[in-house]
């Protein structure tokens, strides 16, 4: 864990602004997927691909298991499954 000296307030929304020094640095870019859970008393925030895992497209990404799959490949397994 690298600690960036970054303090921020959190808004009335509970939200929370990134710096994009450090959004860069970490190769995160606007509209990215980002994953949030809590560990022991700290909030940790993950960068999650947004390109399906197995055909690479980037529209209508769902996670699954912590992967990211796009909505066709959702249906193409789907249809492979229900074919046994
Ligand atoms: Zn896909």
């Amino acid at each position: 864990m690298n600690f960036t000296g970054i303090i921020k307030h959190i808004d009335l929304l509970g939200r929370v602004k990134f710096p994009k020094g450090l959004l860069k640095s970490c190769n995160i870019s606007p509209e990215d997927l980002v994953q949030i859970y809590q560990q022991n008393n700290s909030i940790v925030v993950t960068h999650i691909s947004n390109t399906c895992i197995l055909c690479s497209s980037n529209e209508n990404i769902h996670i699954f298991n912590n992967k990211p799959i796009c909505k066709s490949c959702c249906f193409k397994i789907l249809k492979e499954l229900n074919l046994r």
